[in-house]
């Protein structure tokens, strides 16, 4: 490519000077060979509840075709394992730790169970995927958004019941609940985990600059050529971006919002971000968008924080060690650390207010 011409590492050298036409002649042989393919190839394909982007600067086109088909089957793959309401060997997991049953549990399960407990305990509680009968009971697990929110009294009684990732024992391959109360929803972290797998597979395959997108949710390697990667984020009052950032390197840019699935009663909206402390909808932020180096802490972190809210989302970013927060509140204001809002750029005319939390 390009790039590689000018890539002074071996252009730079000291060389004996006959040989400079020769290397110079051959590097504009292979970036003229580069340049039969489009730089960018960008293809995109529907799983886990949203349409996934996968982009690939840089790689020859039917290379790049290729390498974006297998992380197409891979998302598929974890889709049909991890899906919360569909059948899958979650499901069957679920379905025996509700009946009080041990039952072996296959790596890539205890891997998320491990690793998303161990996030619960530093969010203290507030991302919790045990939280699986709440959601099934507001009618946030299935396909079509539910119609009234549940009667207070069952949200009660399922909280007095505290289900809690805590109550999970995994020991010698098997896992068992001490609480039947419990069941697993991994509906604010699979997506993070599923992009670091799909970014894993296209390094793998040799794959050097690349984004994988699920619904607004990425991790970026490399660059866009000769710029970095620019990321939009999402207004969430409306159309259009309310901010961008540039990602270059390894990064995961996630946002957890209250537009992304909800229904409105009697004047009322109600969104699929659960309190696990009140079992209603989270209130105070409108989005919250993290950076981190996996999608799979920037997924868990980016629902911890808006649960959190405006005014207790400081300590807990602390906590899971993230070093970029930016958080919408409920009146529009925006919230965010110092190191983020170096990196934010907020479209000409339209800055809001914004407030400034210590270090992170
Ligand atoms: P998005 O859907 O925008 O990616 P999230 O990553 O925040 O947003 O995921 C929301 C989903 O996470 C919900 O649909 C539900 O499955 C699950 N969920 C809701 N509240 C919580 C919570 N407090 N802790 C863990 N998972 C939650
Ligand atoms: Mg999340």
């Amino acid at each position: 490519m390009p790039r590689s011409v000018g890539t002074s590492g071996t252009l730079g050298r000291p060389a004996p000077s006959r040989a400079w036409p020769l290397v110079l002649l051959l590097a504009l042989i292979l970036s003229a060979g580069c340049h039969r393919s489009p730089p960018l190839v960008e293809r995109q394909f529907f799983a886990m509840g949203t349409l996934v982007t996968v982009s690939v600067y840089g790689t020859p086109q039917a290379r790049a075709e290729r390498a974006i088909a297998r992380s197409e089957r891979l998302f598929d793959r974890l889709d049909r394992r991890w899906h919360a309401w569909h059948p899958s060997a979650l499901t069957r997991m679920d379905a025996a730790l509700a009946a009080g049953r041990s039952i072996p549990i296959p790596p890539d399960l205890a891997r998320l169970v491990r690793e998303a407990g161990r996030l619960s305990r530093l969010s203290d509680g507030l991302f919790d995927p045990a939280l699986g009968q709440l959601l099934a009971l507001w009618g946030f697990e299935g396909d079509d958004l539910p119609a009234r929110p549940p009667p207070a009294a069952s949200i009660q009684q399922l909280l007095a019941r505290h289900p809690s990732m805590s109550d999970l024992v995994l020991e010698e391959g098997r896992i068992r609940s001490r609480n039947p109360a419990v069941r697993l929803d991994f509906g604010a972290y699979a997506k993070g985990v599923a992009v670091d797998r799909a970014i894993d597979l296209l390094r793998s395959l040799g794959i050097r600059n690349a984004i994988v997108n699920a619904g607004g949710d990425l991790r970026a390697i490399g660059r866009h050529g000769a710029r970095a990667w620019r990321i939009g984020i999402r207004n969430p009052d409306g159309p259009g971006v309310i901010a961008w950032l540039e990602v270059e390197g390894d990064q995961a840019v996630f946002t957890s919002g209250d537009y992304e699935r909800y229904f409105s009663w009697h004047g009322k909206r109600y969104h699929h971000i659960l309190d696990p402390r009140t079992g209603y909808p989270a209130r105070g932020s409108r989005s919250v968008t993290v950076l981190a180096k996996h999608g799979g802490l920037a997924d868990a972190a980016a629902t911890a924080l808006f649960v959190a809210g405006p005014d207790g989302w400081y300590p807990i970013a602390r906590a899971l060690g993230i070093h970029y927060v930016m958080l919408v509140d409920d009146h529009g204001r925006v919230h965010m650390n110092p190191r983020m809002a170096r990196r934010i750029h907020f479209p000409a005319g339209r800055t809001p207010e914004v407030k400034l939390s210590p270090a992170l």
